[in-house]
């Protein structure tokens, strides 16, 4: 078998296996408030985390992974709430006063400039014509400060947001490991295909290393005055090559592949995975196989085809608001009530359309032959996907190349989640951030180094061991 497939499996299973029952936290009786429990004296070890930072158009979500012990847990924003909205950041920008605010939710809105998504914004900036963001102070991507003749580009801003995610989340975890030099990975996600068409990894970089520098100097990120100085440095900043840092910028769709490969699914077989985000949806097909019994398998688990296209959640909600004839924010509570039934949409058949497009370039690429192959599962995720018309019009989408869909199924959140069944119906959300604090490396094939089938009137040779594998 394929030394790179062994390791894979080798680290799925073996980390399985070595999995014990996560401690149960006894119930502790309530202590008086002057107590205080001492800790007993520890020495001071190197504690390594993975920490996966999905910067989502709404809202940002962050994993991370204890490689001491594999245990995977979710970055809680707001501890003293429960449920989904602790493990939210709202991806948004408040300037007012010379001051900046990070994530503030729509009910803490102060007086001056919001940006409600940053990340929309700098899509937008690269993208002009996309621009719909509606925002007198923001448009296509430029970031003008009222009472000043300062415009400031879109990334600057998502540059000093990442700066206070990673300044937050380095500042709890050094809390909650006091005894631990901490080493930090960080991987943040990029609405970027395998191949990076749209040229977007290496902005993201930029943003992101920066935003680690900043954050390491300990610059005040609430202060206007502060944003002149970082565009200087925005501009001029080098991305160091991999070897020399401490973070990458990893395709969106490829953070979904890897939670599913964290996932309790194993089957050998072919999946399709949806990721309909408020801004952009994700496709990817991936076949998982561990083994070869038939001619015409692929010989190893890859990744057939993916595709990143700016139409999402934002976009049903300004369509409906159209046919509704109200505001985008009184069209999107009436689509979460669910209460009507939604006109047909150009954004559902959008993404309908790149759902079929990304099978056809497995069909097209001879990636795939073998009928049994062609049956896949679906997985829709992302806060788009909750939406029943769309999950339904996926699912009935009439496949090219004799492709079957045989399953819609639900990811379920791999077994070393900490508090694993309070999140599994939010699990959609936290996908993506999951993926990216995965350790798993990249240990199965791109799209475009997955070779065809040989021709069927070809008698393919085929090496025997291949057949039998050692
Ligand atoms: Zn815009």
């Amino acid at each position: 078998m394929n030394r790179f497939l062994q390791r894979l499996w080798h680290r799925v299973i073996g980390r399985e296996k070595a999995l014990k029952p996560p401690p149960q936290a006894s119930p502790e009786p309530p202590q008086p408030k002057t107590t205080r429990i001492v800790p007993p004296p520890l020495v001071r070890g190197e504690r390594t985390l993975i920490v996966g930072v999905d910067f989502g158009t709404s809202s940002t979500k962050v994993i991370w992974q204890d490689l001491s012990d594999n245990k995977f847990e979710i970055f809680a924003w707001c501890p003293e709430k429960t449920g989904l909205c602790a493990l939210l950041l709202p991806s948004t920008i408040d300037i007012g006063n010379s001051k900046i605010y990070y994530g503030r939710s729509h009910e803490e809105q102060t007086k001056g400039v919001r940006l409600s998504s940053i990340k929309l914004c700098v899509l937008c900036r690269s993208n002009p014509q996309i621009c719909s963001c509606g925002n007198s102070c923001a448009q296509k991507g430029m970031v003008h400060l009222p009472g000043s003749a300062e415009t400031y580009p879109a990334n600057l801003l998502a540059c000093m947001f990442l700066a206070h995610v990673f300044r937050t989340v380095e500042n709890t975890l050094q809390t909650r490991f006091p005894n631990d030099d901490l080493v930090i990975l960080w991987n943040v996600g990029c609405p970027m295909d395998y191949l990076d068409v749209s040229k977007r990894k290496n902005e993201w970089e930029k943003m992101t290393g920066l935003a680690l520098h900043i954050n390491k100097e300990g610059i005040d990120l609430s202060s206007t005055e502060t944003l002149s100085h970082i565009a200087g440095r925005l501009d001029a900043f080098t991305v160091p090559i991999q070897s020399e840092r401490n973070f990458l910028v990893l395709p969106e769709g490829l953070a979904a592949v890897k939670a599913f490969l964290e996932s309790a699914y194993a089957e050998t077989k072919t999946y399709a995975i949806v990721d309909v985000g408020a801004g952009t949806t994700e496709v990817s097909f991936l076949f998982n196989g561990r083994d070869m019994k038939e001619r015409g398998h692929p010989l190893r688990p890859c990744y057939l085809a993916d595709s990143t296209h700016p139409a999402g959640g934002l976009q049903i909600d300004s369509e409906l608001a159209k046919v509704w004839n109200c505001t985008v924010e009184e069209a999107r509570s009436l689509k979460h009530q669910g209460q009507f039934n939604l006109p047909p949409l150009t954004t559902v058949q959008k993404i309908c359309s790149q759902y079929v497009r990304t099978c056809w370039g497995i069909v097209k690429g001879r990636k795939l032959t073998a009928a049994s192959d062609k049956k896949f599962d679906l997985f829709v995720i992302g806060g788009g996907g909750r939406l029943r018309p769309l999950h339904k019009a996926l699912s009935s989408q009439h496949m090219p190349g004799s492709f079957v869909l045989e399953n819609a199924r639900q990811l379920q959140a791999p077994k070393s989640l900490r508090n694993r069944p309070a999140v599994q119906n939010d699990y959609d959300f936290l996908v993506n951030a999951c993926g990216l604090a995965s350790s798993l490396q990249w240990e199965y094939y791109p799209p475009h180094e997955v070779p065809p089938m040989a021709a069927p009137n070809q008698k393919a040779k085929i090496d025997p061991d291949e057949y039998y594998p050692k």
